[in-house]
């Protein structure tokens, strides 16, 4: 049996940064994995560079029942917290848009900063460790695994959500909340490309590669990023970040040209330019190749601007700045990059992330029922949760 102060489950972003913060306070302190692998997430995340915060992150870019619960862990430890210690490293990051701060050369410098974080503490990181049983007992928890026996004063759950099963992503989480008798908020695959009806897929695969700026709008949310064109479906900034307010039979509204009135711009161009063809005058905001595919896609006759009737510039210009597109699905856990919904934060402090209801129990990371947008959020989210975590546990 081996005895410990801290036994956190789950080697990812928040459990290896609270390991590390708790073990800072002199608590003995032991991470248990079931991969081979730690941190095999931030290894992979923005593609290879780590995303690692947002420069303007606040609660405002988090989806989760209660709106306030994020609050006090973001501002008792703040993006700006986490980008010192990534200078205390030396690692090198830019931003690369709206905020989003990612590592110049590799992710593998995160994870490096964790284990070093962690091994300057004295953690302990098992991994390869199946969690069989866990039960609660007068002083804390005892953990039966595929590794011996632990027994702990706290036990912090981390062991994140259902995306990426192949990175090794397990619903334990939620058994455990189960077992101690907490709710789990329905689970859904959140920042994944949309698939589409066959009629849309065969029309659309045809520009798959095109990227253009727009803005995409649903349950009253509207992102103003990149849309990409798949042979999937659709994909792109803009589509990640809706897909986690779509619900299945939800209309997506796709504004093509969010900086422009286009049918301002289509009348003037009748006045100015009669005898140029539709295709030309579109050629000027958008690639030809999508122009030629939408036109046929919008069922829109392709003839010199004259001919047009003012109604129609506006039917057409409400083609590109309206597009009403029901997706068909999503492409599921296999490739979002999150989940939307998980262990009910009414359960927990806000300030501690400790159970209500059970002493010594803690839930941190994408676990728990928050969601943030595309952007650094989320590891953003894993650091908070895991400090504060971490410095009670
Ligand atoms: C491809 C991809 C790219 C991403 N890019 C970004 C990005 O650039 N910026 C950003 O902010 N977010 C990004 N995310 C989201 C981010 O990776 C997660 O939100 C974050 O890793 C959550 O941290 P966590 O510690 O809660 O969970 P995780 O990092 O998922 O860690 C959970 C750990 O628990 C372990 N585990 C699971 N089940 C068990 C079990 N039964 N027993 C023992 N251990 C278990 C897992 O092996 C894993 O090590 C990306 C996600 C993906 C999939």
């Amino acid at each position: 049996m081996q005895d410990q102060d801290v036994v956190v489950i789950g080697a990812g972003a928040a459990g290896l940064f609270c390991a590390a913060t708790a073990a800072a306070r002199g608590r003995s302190v032991t991470v248990l994995d079931h991969a081979k692998k730690v941190g095999r997430k931030i290894l992979m995340s923005g593609g290879g560079r780590c995303n690692f915060t947002n420069m303007y992150t606040s609660h405002e870019n988090f989806i989760c029942d209660n709106p306030h619960f994020t609050k006090s862990a973001l501002s008792q430890y703040t993006q700006w917290d986490f980008i010192g210690l990534v200078n205390d490293y030396g690692i090198a990051y830019h931003e690369k848009t709206l905020g989003q701060l990612f590592c110049d050369d590799s992710a593998k410098q995160i994870v490096s900063l964790l284990m070093s974080e962690c091994a300057k503490h004295q953690v302990t990181v098992t991994t390869a460790c199946e969690i069989l049983t866990i039960n609660k007992h007068e002083k804390g928890y005892h953990l039966s695994t595929s590794k011996g026996q632990y027994s702990c004063e706290s036990l912090v759950i981390a062991t994140g959500g259902l995306s990426m099963p192949k990175l090794g992503a397990t619903p334990f989480g939620y058994q455990i909340a189960e077992q101690f008798g907490m709710q789990v908020t329905p689970t859904r695959a959140a920042l994944v490309p949309f698939t589409l009806h066959t009629h849309d897929k065969d029309v659309l695969a045809e520009l798959s590669g095109v990227s253009v700026e727009a803005a995409t709008t649903c349950a009253n949310t509207r992102f103003n990023e990149g849309i990409l064109f798949t042979h999937r479906g659709l994909s792109g900034p803009a589509v990640l970040q809706i897909s986690s307010y779509w619900e299945a039979g939800d209309t997506v509204e796709i504004d093509l040209l969010p900086s422009l009135d286009l049918t301002v711009e289509l009348n003037r161009a009748q006045t100015q330019q009669p005898n140029v063809q539709l295709s030309t005058v579109l050629s000027t905001w958008f690639p030809r190749r999508l122009i030629a595919q939408l036109l046929g896609y919008f069922e829109i006759e392709n003839k010199p601007m004259k001919q047009y009737q003012g109604k129609q510039l506006e039917h057409i210009a409400n083609q590109f700045k309206a597009w009403q597109l029901k997706p068909n699905g999503t492409e599921g856990y296999r490739t979002a990059e999150v989940t939307l919904g998980g262990v009910n934060t009414d359960h927990f402090s806000s300030k501690t992330m400790e159970a209500k209801d059970h002493k010594g129990l803690f839930f941190i990371g994408e676990v728990l029922d928050v969601t943030g947008w595309l952007g650094g959020y989320n590891f953003q989210w894993a650091w908070s949760s895991g400090y504060v975590a971490g410095q009670v546990a």
